[in-house]
């Protein structure tokens, strides 16, 4: 990735451009059940332009738009496990009522399902550093100028359904359920049953405002559930437009200036370029800069196995530091998929601290993609009080390692090796308490980790003595290469390159296989042959009591 290619500065030029003052940027969720890390992709992408372009002088507005007036459409999976059948049999009445209208299946915590959703992903929005204005669509379709919206289209209905025909045949292939039934726009919640898309023989079937009088001010619709029908005053009934008219009336009461939103609904004549039309020719609004991303999945086997699993922003700050998400997020091309593996965050951490230890002159960038996101994405990544405060931290990696020393260290000794080995490896003598925080933080991190996570490859536990049947099934070779493995370890310093050629030259020197030594080792502290690799896992034990290990062994 090169400075020219980066995509927030492509994308900020092109807001720019625009020369509208304050610049809004908008993005959005519906709350249909519990939100994945996934959505944060976009509220991050928001994030990182909006701090790109306040560095350049300019007032900028983050909005979070909650869609918590679209009608329940299913129960997800993970509810339907999680909760019993009477809960869930419960849910499933609301189906085809609005969100906000569903009770919170958790009991009184929120006003519904909706905000319960909503609320608990918004909770974590400070500490992925993101600050957006949220505004519930419910409460929106209360006020006058979406009221007034309304209007607009009901009046303009020629006009809305000419651009809908264009749009047709990609919008059927792409939503079923705004082709079927008699057509309209604008939908109605039921005064009576209060139904807004009720669900007819497994069909989604909205409550269509049929006819509008002007003169009263008044909507025809017939209840698609119940039957009702009637003539309603359009100021009290409670209406919705249907999503792409909705995202284009959004657009034009909040002047959104930016909007990003997934590559399927960005493909040339999709969702997003018939919502820019409607907001043009309807509201008489520009509409934003689009941005297409790819998805967001999650890969690996554990993630399949558990059906309806999703992992969520809370699930996250359990393993992860936020800023780690950040940085995968922005180093990343919005048109690149990125597959998170839970597996695999040992490595994004690692790569996360390359890149801050470079912003902070303590190593020397490998390589030119390196260097830019050492300059230009690690400072959009943490807290601006961050970036004048070298940092010093433990490696997940030695995390992962001390956490399952914990039974054999303590706790204590635990945490003082971790201080100790982030006062060497960041080259700062006296740690402040930002950094202990830190260092707590990510030992308890990294025990969540290898409990939930973990390969079997990445577990051990040390076995409390070593076993006589292993002292015995030593060969005089091996014997000899534990023997001087414990006298470097006590008379030298060493590094884990270091120790690890260490190991590989008293092999060679002794005429053996240097996995042989390694075997030799791992049997005498974990009573099997293998385990996660050496060098880290030596230098993580207490040295006396590895040394003395070593020798009890062969002695
Ligand atoms: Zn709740
Ligand atoms: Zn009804």
């Amino acid at each position: 990735m090169s400075s020219e290619g980066f995509w927030i500065d492509r994308v900020t030029s092109e807001i720019r451009k625009r020369k509208q003052e304050p610049i809004v940027l908008s993005t959005g969720k519906t709350p249909s059940g519990p939100i994945h890390i996934g959505s944060y992709r976009e509220l991050i992408m928001v994030s990182a332009l909006e701090r790109r372009l306040r560095s350049l002088g300019k007032e900028v507005k983050v909005l979070f738009f909650v869609d918590s007036f679209d009608p329940m459409k299913s129960i997800p999976a993970n509810l339907r496990e999680e909760f019993s059948r009477d809960v869930v049999e419960e849910l499933e009445r609301y189906i085809g009522k609005p969100l906000c209208d569903v009770p919170d299946p958790y009991g009184k915590c929120h006003s519904s399902y909706a905000e319960h959703f909503a609320e608990e992903f918004i909770s974590t929005f400070a500490e992925f550093g993101v600050y957006a204005e949220v505004i519930y669509s419910h409460r929106l379709y209360e006020r006058s100028e979406m009221k007034e919206c309304v209007r607009l289209v009901l009046k303009k209905l020629d006009v809305v359904k000419k651009i809908r025909e264009k749009y047709l045949a990609e919008v059927a292939k792409l939503d079923k359920e705004i082709v079927v039934g008699e057509w309209s726009p604008v939908m109605v919640v039921c005064p009576r049953c209060g139904m807004l898309a009720p669900k007819i023989a497994g069909e989604v079937k909205p409550n269509r405002v049929i006819d509008y009088d002007l003169e009263s001010d008044k909507v025809y619709f017939r209840c698609n559930s119940c039957g009702y029908s009637d003539w309603v005053p359009l100021s009290s009934a409670r209406v919705k437009l249907s999503w792409r008219i909705d995202w284009a009336a959004k657009w034009f009461i909040f002047k959104v200036t930016c909007e990003p939103a997934g590559k399927d609904h960005c493909v040339r004549g999709g969702a997003y370029d018939m919502a820019l039309e409607i907001c043009r020719e309807v509201f008489g609004y520009e509409g934003p800069v689009k941005v297409p991303y790819e998805w967001f999945t999650f890969g690996g086997k554990a993630m399949k196995t558990h059906k309806g699993i999703t992992f969520t922003p809370r699930e996250w700050l359990e393993v992860a530091p936020p800023e780690v998400l950040r940085f995968l997020v922005l180093s990343t091309d919005p048109m690149r998929h990125i597959d998170f593996v839970p597996e695999k965050v040992p490595n994004l951490v690692d790569s996360f601290d390359t890149v801050e230890r470079i912003y902070f002159g303590l190593e020397k960038p490998r390589s030119e993609a390196d260097e830019f996101k050492a300059r230009v994405v690690y400072p959009l990544c943490v807290p601006e009080w961050r970036l004048r405060r070298k940092p010093a931290r433990v490696p997940y990696r030695l995390a992962v390692y001390l956490v399952q020393l914990g039974d054999l260290l303590g706790e204590d000794k635990v945490l003082m090796k971790a201080m100790d080995f982030a006062r060497r490896y960041y080259d700062k003598p006296e740690l402040d308490e930002e950094d202990v925080k830190d260092i707590k933080r990510r030992l308890y991190m990294a025990s969540n980790w290898v409990r939930k996570y973990a390969p079997d490859r990445m577990r051990f536990s040390i076995c409390p003595e070593v076993p006589e049947s292993i002292k015995k099934s030593l060969s005089p070779e091996q014997r000899q290469a534990l023997k001087e493995v414990a006298n470097v370890l006590e008379t030298e310093e060493l590094s884990e390159v270091e120790l690890q050629n260490r190991i590989f030259k008293i092999a060679s020197d002794l005429g053996i296989e240097a996995p042989k030594v390694f075997q030799a080792v791992y049997l005498v502290l974990l009573g099997k042959p293998f385990g996660p690799r050496l060098a880290p896992l030596l230098l993580a034990l207490d040295r006396e009591w590895l040394v003395k290990r070593l020798r009890d062994a062969i002695a």
